[in-house]
Protein backbone atom coordinates (compact mmCIF):
# COMPACT_ATOMS: atom_id res chain seq x y z
CA UNK A 1 0.00 0.00 0.00
CA UNK A 2 2.71 2.71 -1.27
CA UNK A 3 1.57 6.55 -0.74
CA UNK A 4 -1.11 5.92 1.36
CA UNK A 5 -1.34 8.80 3.99
CA UNK A 6 -4.12 8.88 5.53
CA UNK A 7 -3.99 12.31 6.97
CA UNK A 8 -7.05 15.23 6.67
CA UNK A 9 -4.94 18.02 7.63
CA UNK A 10 -8.02 20.30 8.19
CA UNK A 11 -10.06 17.99 10.58
CA UNK A 12 -6.62 17.05 12.08
CA UNK A 13 -5.97 20.87 12.65
CA UNK A 14 -9.72 20.70 14.23
CA UNK A 15 -9.50 17.75 16.38
CA UNK A 16 -5.92 18.67 17.60
CA UNK A 17 -7.45 22.19 18.74
CA UNK A 18 -9.75 19.91 21.14
CA UNK A 19 -6.96 17.91 23.13
CA UNK A 20 -5.62 19.47 26.16
CA UNK A 21 -2.32 21.29 24.68
CA UNK A 22 -0.82 24.46 25.07
CA UNK A 23 2.34 26.10 24.04
CA UNK A 24 4.82 28.27 26.06
CA UNK A 25 6.27 31.31 24.73
CA UNK A 26 9.80 29.86 24.77
CA UNK A 27 8.26 27.34 22.35
CA UNK A 28 8.59 24.61 24.40
CA UNK A 29 5.32 22.05 23.86
CA UNK A 30 3.60 21.93 27.36
CA UNK A 31 2.71 18.80 29.24
CA UNK A 32 -0.57 17.28 27.96
CA UNK A 33 -3.27 17.26 30.50
CA UNK A 34 -6.35 15.18 29.93
CA UNK A 35 -9.06 16.81 30.73
CA UNK A 36 -12.19 14.81 29.96
CA UNK A 37 -12.92 11.59 28.03
CA UNK A 38 -12.30 11.69 24.24
CA UNK A 39 -12.84 8.27 23.91
CA UNK A 40 -13.40 5.00 25.07
CA UNK A 41 -10.22 4.12 26.98
CA UNK A 42 -10.68 3.89 30.91
CA UNK A 43 -8.42 5.63 32.76
CA UNK A 44 -5.07 3.44 34.24
CA UNK A 45 -3.08 3.81 37.21
CA UNK A 46 -0.51 6.68 37.32
CA UNK A 47 2.93 6.18 36.99
CA UNK A 48 6.24 8.42 37.93
CA UNK A 49 8.61 8.81 35.40
CA UNK A 50 11.46 10.48 34.29
CA UNK A 51 12.58 11.29 30.76
CA UNK A 52 15.21 13.82 29.43
CA UNK A 53 13.43 15.54 26.10
CA UNK A 54 14.71 18.01 23.79
CA UNK A 55 12.05 20.68 22.51
CA UNK A 56 12.38 20.99 18.67
CA UNK A 57 13.43 23.87 18.49
CA UNK A 58 16.11 24.49 21.24
CA UNK A 59 19.40 22.43 21.36
CA UNK A 60 18.53 22.67 25.52
CA UNK A 61 17.13 19.35 26.84
CA UNK A 62 14.42 19.67 28.88
CA UNK A 63 12.85 16.97 31.81
CA UNK A 64 9.57 15.60 32.23
CA UNK A 65 9.14 15.66 35.89
CA UNK A 66 7.97 13.11 38.19
CA UNK A 67 3.93 13.60 38.71
CA UNK A 68 0.82 11.74 39.97
CA UNK A 69 -1.06 13.05 36.78
CA UNK A 70 -1.90 12.50 33.61
CA UNK A 71 1.62 14.79 32.18
CA UNK A 72 3.44 12.71 29.31
CA UNK A 73 5.01 15.22 26.94
CA UNK A 74 3.04 15.88 23.57
CA UNK A 75 4.93 15.19 20.52
CA UNK A 76 3.47 17.98 18.10
CA UNK A 77 3.59 16.62 15.14
CA UNK A 78 1.58 19.30 13.18
CA UNK A 79 4.58 22.02 15.07
CA UNK A 80 7.54 19.89 13.58
CA UNK A 81 6.56 19.42 10.25
CA UNK A 82 5.68 23.02 10.04
CA UNK A 83 9.05 24.11 10.85
CA UNK A 84 10.39 21.43 8.40
CA UNK A 85 8.48 22.76 5.68
CA UNK A 86 10.03 26.46 6.54
CA UNK A 87 13.15 25.06 6.13
CA UNK A 88 12.25 22.74 2.90
CA UNK A 89 10.39 26.08 1.38
CA UNK A 90 14.43 28.30 2.46
CA UNK A 91 16.29 25.36 0.23
CA UNK A 92 14.12 25.06 -2.40
CA UNK A 93 14.57 28.92 -2.93
CA UNK A 94 18.47 28.78 -2.43
CA UNK A 95 18.24 26.06 -5.48
CA UNK A 96 16.40 28.12 -7.33
CA UNK A 97 18.60 31.28 -6.78
CA UNK A 98 21.74 29.30 -6.78
CA UNK A 99 21.07 27.05 -10.19
CA UNK A 100 17.63 28.10 -11.41
CA UNK A 101 16.33 24.60 -10.70
CA UNK A 102 13.04 24.17 -8.91
CA UNK A 103 12.25 20.47 -7.86
CA UNK A 104 9.01 18.69 -9.05
CA UNK A 105 7.26 16.03 -8.03
CA UNK A 106 4.87 13.96 -10.29
CA UNK A 107 1.81 12.18 -9.26
CA UNK A 108 -0.19 10.14 -10.91
CA UNK A 109 -3.73 9.13 -9.55
CA UNK A 110 -5.89 6.08 -11.24
CA UNK A 111 -9.69 6.11 -10.47
CA UNK A 112 -12.29 8.10 -8.85
CA UNK A 113 -11.66 7.54 -5.09
CA UNK A 114 -12.47 10.29 -3.29
CA UNK A 115 -9.99 9.46 0.01
CA UNK A 116 -7.10 8.88 -3.59
CA UNK A 117 -8.11 12.54 -4.39
CA UNK A 118 -7.95 14.18 -1.19
CA UNK A 119 -4.16 13.22 -1.09
CA UNK A 120 -3.01 13.94 -4.56
CA UNK A 121 -4.73 17.49 -3.72
CA UNK A 122 -3.26 17.69 -0.22
CA UNK A 123 0.08 16.93 -1.75
CA UNK A 124 -0.40 19.50 -4.54
CA UNK A 125 -0.95 22.19 -2.03
CA UNK A 126 2.19 21.32 -0.18
CA UNK A 127 4.46 21.39 -2.85
CA UNK A 128 2.87 24.73 -3.53
CA UNK A 129 3.71 25.83 -0.29
CA UNK A 130 7.37 25.32 -0.31
CA UNK A 131 8.09 26.06 -4.12
CA UNK A 132 8.43 22.50 -5.44
CA UNK A 133 6.29 22.14 -9.16
CA UNK A 134 3.47 19.17 -9.11
CA UNK A 135 2.59 17.62 -12.19
CA UNK A 136 -0.49 15.56 -12.19
CA UNK A 137 -1.88 12.75 -14.08
CA UNK A 138 -5.38 12.21 -13.39
CA UNK A 139 -6.47 8.36 -15.39
CA UNK A 140 -9.58 6.91 -15.23
CA UNK A 141 -10.45 3.39 -13.43
CA UNK A 142 -10.62 1.72 -16.37
CA UNK A 143 -7.48 3.62 -18.09
CA UNK A 144 -5.20 0.24 -19.61
CA UNK A 145 -1.80 -0.09 -17.32
CA UNK A 146 0.15 0.21 -19.85
CA UNK A 147 -0.99 4.25 -20.33
CA UNK A 148 0.12 4.01 -16.27
CA UNK A 149 3.86 2.40 -17.31
CA UNK A 150 4.03 5.25 -20.05
CA UNK A 151 3.75 7.99 -17.55
CA UNK A 152 6.35 6.44 -15.58
CA UNK A 153 8.43 6.17 -18.50
CA UNK A 154 7.76 9.60 -19.64
CA UNK A 155 7.82 11.08 -16.39
CA UNK A 156 11.64 9.11 -15.96
CA UNK A 157 13.26 10.50 -18.52
CA UNK A 158 11.95 13.78 -17.53
CA UNK A 159 14.92 16.36 -16.10
CA UNK A 160 12.24 18.71 -14.26
CA UNK A 161 10.52 15.80 -12.51
CA UNK A 162 12.75 14.49 -9.51
CA UNK A 163 10.29 12.47 -7.78
CA UNK A 164 7.29 9.96 -8.70
CA UNK A 165 4.34 9.15 -6.87
CA UNK A 166 1.41 6.54 -7.48
CA UNK A 167 -1.13 6.92 -5.48
CA UNK A 168 -2.34 3.51 -4.16
CA UNK A 169 -4.44 1.43 -4.19
CA UNK A 170 -4.55 1.00 -7.61
CA UNK A 171 -7.73 -0.85 -9.72
CA UNK A 172 -7.58 -4.12 -8.82
CA UNK A 173 -7.10 -5.08 -12.80
CA UNK A 174 -3.83 -3.53 -12.26
CA UNK A 175 0.05 -5.85 -11.23
CA UNK A 176 0.85 -2.60 -8.44
CA UNK A 177 4.16 -4.34 -8.26
CA UNK A 178 4.86 -4.01 -11.94
CA UNK A 179 3.95 -0.31 -11.73
CA UNK A 180 6.10 0.36 -9.04
CA UNK A 181 9.16 -0.94 -10.22
CA UNK A 182 8.67 1.13 -13.27
CA UNK A 183 9.84 4.04 -11.25
CA UNK A 184 13.44 4.69 -11.46
CA UNK A 185 15.15 4.20 -8.21
CA UNK A 186 16.59 7.64 -9.24
CA UNK A 187 13.04 9.63 -7.91
CA UNK A 188 11.73 6.77 -5.86
CA UNK A 189 10.78 9.23 -3.61
CA UNK A 190 8.07 7.05 -2.01
CA UNK A 191 11.54 4.82 -1.25
CA UNK A 192 9.30 1.90 -2.10
CA UNK A 193 11.83 0.38 -4.66
CA UNK A 194 12.78 -2.67 -3.54
CA UNK A 195 16.41 -1.65 -4.40
CA UNK A 196 15.79 1.34 -1.93
CA UNK A 197 14.55 -1.07 1.04
CA UNK A 198 17.01 -3.24 0.11
CA UNK A 199 19.70 -1.21 0.91
CA UNK A 200 17.46 0.25 3.68
CA UNK A 201 18.39 -3.10 5.34
CA UNK A 202 21.63 -4.17 4.70
CA UNK A 203 24.39 -2.46 7.06
CA UNK A 204 27.08 -0.29 4.74
CA UNK A 205 24.29 0.66 2.08
CA UNK A 206 22.26 3.67 1.87
CA UNK A 207 18.90 4.13 0.25
CA UNK A 208 18.45 7.01 -2.03
CA UNK A 209 15.23 7.37 -0.05
CA UNK A 210 13.45 6.35 2.83
CA UNK A 211 9.73 5.62 2.97
CA UNK A 212 8.32 8.97 4.30
CA UNK A 213 6.11 7.71 7.23
CA UNK A 214 8.80 5.44 9.01
CA UNK A 215 11.50 8.45 8.29
CA UNK A 216 8.53 11.01 9.62
CA UNK A 217 8.55 8.86 12.76
CA UNK A 218 12.38 8.72 13.10
CA UNK A 219 12.39 12.45 12.39
CA UNK A 220 9.76 13.31 15.85
CA UNK A 221 12.33 11.17 17.38
CA UNK A 222 15.05 13.18 16.32
CA UNK A 223 13.64 16.96 16.70
CA UNK A 224 12.58 15.72 20.64
CA UNK A 225 15.95 14.75 20.83
CA UNK A 226 14.66 10.65 22.19
CA UNK A 227 17.87 9.15 22.29
CA UNK A 228 17.53 5.79 20.45
CA UNK A 229 21.04 4.08 20.49
CA UNK A 230 20.75 0.92 22.88
CA UNK A 231 17.20 1.34 23.74
CA UNK A 232 14.43 -1.34 23.64
CA UNK A 233 12.00 -0.96 20.67
CA UNK A 234 8.75 -2.12 19.91
CA UNK A 235 7.39 -1.92 16.19
CA UNK A 236 3.81 -3.19 16.24
CA UNK A 237 2.62 -3.79 12.75
CA UNK A 238 5.05 -5.08 9.70
CA UNK A 239 3.59 -3.43 6.45
CA UNK A 240 5.73 -2.35 4.18
CA UNK A 241 5.38 0.86 4.05
CA UNK A 242 5.33 1.73 7.81
CA UNK A 243 6.39 -1.23 10.21
CA UNK A 244 8.91 -3.10 8.07
CA UNK A 245 11.45 0.15 7.26
CA UNK A 246 10.08 1.63 10.68
CA UNK A 247 11.98 -1.69 12.11
CA UNK A 248 14.66 -1.18 9.74
CA UNK A 249 15.15 2.57 10.61
CA UNK A 250 15.34 1.81 14.38
CA UNK A 251 17.73 -1.27 13.86
CA UNK A 252 20.26 1.26 11.75
CA UNK A 253 20.08 3.69 14.58
CA UNK A 254 21.29 0.87 17.26
CA UNK A 255 18.11 0.40 18.93
CA UNK A 256 17.50 -3.75 20.02
CA UNK A 257 14.01 -3.78 18.15
CA UNK A 258 11.04 -6.47 17.90
CA UNK A 259 8.14 -6.36 15.81
CA UNK A 260 4.90 -7.58 16.88
CA UNK A 261 2.33 -8.60 14.85
CA UNK A 262 -1.09 -10.07 14.33
CA UNK A 263 0.35 -13.45 14.63
CA UNK A 264 2.43 -12.80 18.07
CA UNK A 265 1.89 -14.12 21.25
CA UNK A 266 1.70 -11.78 24.24
CA UNK A 267 2.10 -8.47 22.41
CA UNK A 268 1.43 -7.16 25.48
CA UNK A 269 4.62 -8.35 27.37
CA UNK A 270 6.60 -7.61 24.60
CA UNK A 271 5.32 -4.23 24.20
CA UNK A 272 5.83 -3.50 27.52
CA UNK A 273 9.68 -4.24 27.51
CA UNK A 274 9.83 -1.44 25.05
CA UNK A 275 11.70 2.15 25.63
CA UNK A 276 10.02 3.05 22.38
CA UNK A 277 7.03 2.39 21.07
CA UNK A 278 6.07 2.39 17.22
CA UNK A 279 2.33 1.39 15.94
CA UNK A 280 1.19 1.06 12.71
CA UNK A 281 -1.27 -1.34 12.90
CA UNK A 282 -4.79 0.41 12.05
CA UNK A 283 -6.97 -1.01 14.74
CA UNK A 284 -8.43 1.75 16.88
CA UNK A 285 -6.84 2.63 21.26
CA UNK A 286 -5.92 -1.43 20.88
CA UNK A 287 -2.22 -0.62 22.58
CA UNK A 288 -3.86 -0.03 26.35
CA UNK A 289 -2.05 1.71 29.31
CA UNK A 290 -1.06 -1.46 30.97
CA UNK A 291 1.26 -2.53 27.31
CA UNK A 292 3.48 0.60 28.01
CA UNK A 293 6.39 0.94 30.13
CA UNK A 294 6.73 3.75 32.58
CA UNK A 295 8.22 6.54 30.84
CA UNK A 296 8.45 5.41 27.03
CA UNK A 297 8.12 7.13 24.25
CA UNK A 298 5.21 6.46 21.70
CA UNK A 299 5.09 7.30 18.07
CA UNK A 300 1.37 6.36 16.97
CA UNK A 301 1.04 5.95 13.75
CA UNK A 302 -2.60 4.26 12.95
CA UNK A 303 -5.50 6.96 11.70
CA UNK A 304 -8.65 4.59 12.92
CA UNK A 305 -12.06 6.46 12.28
CA UNK A 306 -14.47 5.77 14.86
CA UNK A 307 -18.25 6.93 15.48
CA UNK A 308 -18.79 10.06 17.61
CA UNK A 309 -21.59 11.48 17.14
CA UNK A 310 -20.83 14.71 19.25
CA UNK A 311 -18.17 15.15 15.80
CA UNK A 312 -20.08 17.24 12.97
CA UNK A 313 -18.90 14.68 10.79
CA UNK A 314 -20.26 11.43 13.20
CA UNK A 315 -16.82 10.22 13.31
CA UNK A 316 -13.27 11.59 14.83
CA UNK A 317 -9.86 9.89 14.24
CA UNK A 318 -8.15 8.15 16.52
CA UNK A 319 -4.90 6.32 17.17
CA UNK A 320 -3.74 2.58 17.77
CA UNK A 321 -2.96 3.60 21.37
CA UNK A 322 -5.27 5.05 23.39
CA UNK A 323 -3.98 8.12 24.13
CA UNK A 324 -5.26 9.32 27.65
CA UNK A 325 -3.78 5.88 28.84
CA UNK A 326 -0.66 6.74 27.58
CA UNK A 327 -0.62 10.01 28.59
CA UNK A 328 -0.55 9.05 32.20
CA UNK A 329 2.12 6.38 31.87
CA UNK A 330 4.61 7.19 29.32
CA UNK A 331 7.03 10.01 28.96
CA UNK A 332 5.79 11.36 25.66
CA UNK A 333 3.55 10.27 23.20
CA UNK A 334 1.89 11.73 19.77
CA UNK A 335 -1.23 12.60 19.02
CA UNK A 336 -3.75 11.36 16.38
CA UNK A 337 -4.53 13.73 14.26
CA UNK A 338 -1.59 15.94 14.57
CA UNK A 339 1.35 13.75 15.29
CA UNK A 340 3.05 11.64 12.36
CA UNK A 341 0.25 12.08 9.65
CA UNK A 342 1.70 15.61 9.03
CA UNK A 343 4.90 14.34 9.27
CA UNK A 344 4.08 11.88 6.37
CA UNK A 345 4.11 14.97 3.78
CA UNK A 346 6.83 16.64 4.96
CA UNK A 347 9.08 13.95 4.52
CA UNK A 348 7.62 13.39 0.85
CA UNK A 349 8.52 16.83 0.31
CA UNK A 350 11.93 16.43 1.93
CA UNK A 351 12.83 13.52 -0.46
CA UNK A 352 12.25 15.09 -3.18
CA UNK A 353 14.10 18.10 -2.37
CA UNK A 354 17.21 15.62 -1.84
CA UNK A 355 16.46 14.07 -5.11
CA UNK A 356 16.76 17.24 -6.77
CA UNK A 357 19.99 18.25 -5.01
CA UNK A 358 21.19 14.80 -5.75
CA UNK A 359 20.27 15.13 -9.65
CA UNK A 360 22.42 18.03 -9.42
CA UNK A 361 25.32 16.67 -7.03
CA UNK A 362 24.44 19.73 -4.50
CA UNK A 363 25.03 18.74 -0.77
P1 LIG B 1 -1.45 -2.69 7.11
O1 LIG B 1 -2.85 -3.16 7.23
O2 LIG B 1 -0.75 -2.82 5.81
O3 LIG B 1 -0.57 -3.43 8.22
C1 LIG B 1 -1.03 -3.57 9.52
C2 LIG B 1 -0.05 -4.36 10.32
O4 LIG B 1 -0.58 -4.50 11.62
C3 LIG B 1 0.19 -5.77 9.78
O5 LIG B 1 1.57 -6.04 9.80
C4 LIG B 1 -0.57 -6.66 10.75
O6 LIG B 1 0.06 -7.89 11.03
C5 LIG B 1 -0.50 -5.85 12.02
N1 LIG B 1 -1.64 -6.17 12.89
C6 LIG B 1 -2.95 -6.25 12.56
N2 LIG B 1 -3.68 -6.57 13.64
C7 LIG B 1 -2.81 -6.73 14.66
C8 LIG B 1 -2.94 -7.06 16.02
N3 LIG B 1 -4.14 -7.32 16.56
N4 LIG B 1 -1.83 -7.12 16.78
C9 LIG B 1 -0.61 -6.85 16.25
N5 LIG B 1 -0.43 -6.53 14.96
C10 LIG B 1 -1.50 -6.46 14.18
O7 LIG B 1 -1.47 -1.18 7.59
P2 LIG B 1 -0.47 0.02 7.31
O8 LIG B 1 0.88 -0.31 7.80
O9 LIG B 1 -0.64 0.48 5.94
O10 LIG B 1 -1.11 1.14 8.25
C11 LIG B 1 -1.21 0.96 9.64
C12 LIG B 1 -1.94 2.14 10.25
O11 LIG B 1 -1.19 3.32 10.00
C13 LIG B 1 -3.31 2.42 9.66
O12 LIG B 1 -4.16 2.92 10.67
C14 LIG B 1 -3.07 3.48 8.63
O13 LIG B 1 -4.21 4.26 8.42
C15 LIG B 1 -2.00 4.28 9.32
N6 LIG B 1 -1.11 5.01 8.41
C16 LIG B 1 -0.83 6.30 8.75
C17 LIG B 1 0.00 7.04 7.95
C18 LIG B 1 0.31 8.44 8.35
O14 LIG B 1 0.72 9.23 7.55
N7 LIG B 1 0.15 8.78 9.62
C19 LIG B 1 0.58 6.52 6.72
C20 LIG B 1 0.31 5.12 6.51
C21 LIG B 1 -0.52 4.41 7.33
P3 LIG B 1 0.24 -9.07 9.92
O15 LIG B 1 1.41 -8.64 9.10
O16 LIG B 1 0.49 -10.26 10.73
O17 LIG B 1 -1.03 -9.10 9.15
Amino acid sequence: MASMIVTDPSSAAAAVHRLPFARFSNGLISLGRFVGPLHVCSPTTTLPRTLSLRSPRSSRFITASMATEPSAKVIDGKAVAKQIREEIGADVSKLKEAIGVVPGLAVILVGDRKDSATYVRNKKKACESVGINSFEVHLPDDAPEEEVLKFISDFNADPTVHGILVQLPLPSHMNEQNILNAVTIEKDVDGFHPLNIGRLAMRGREPLFVPCTPKGCIELLHRYGVDIKGKRAVVIGRSNIVGMPAALLLQREDATVTIVHSRTKNPEEITRQADIIISAVGQPNMVRGNWIKPGAVIIDVGINPVEDASSPRGYRLVGDVCYEEACEIAAAVTPVPGGVGPMTIAMLLSNTLSSAKRAYNIK
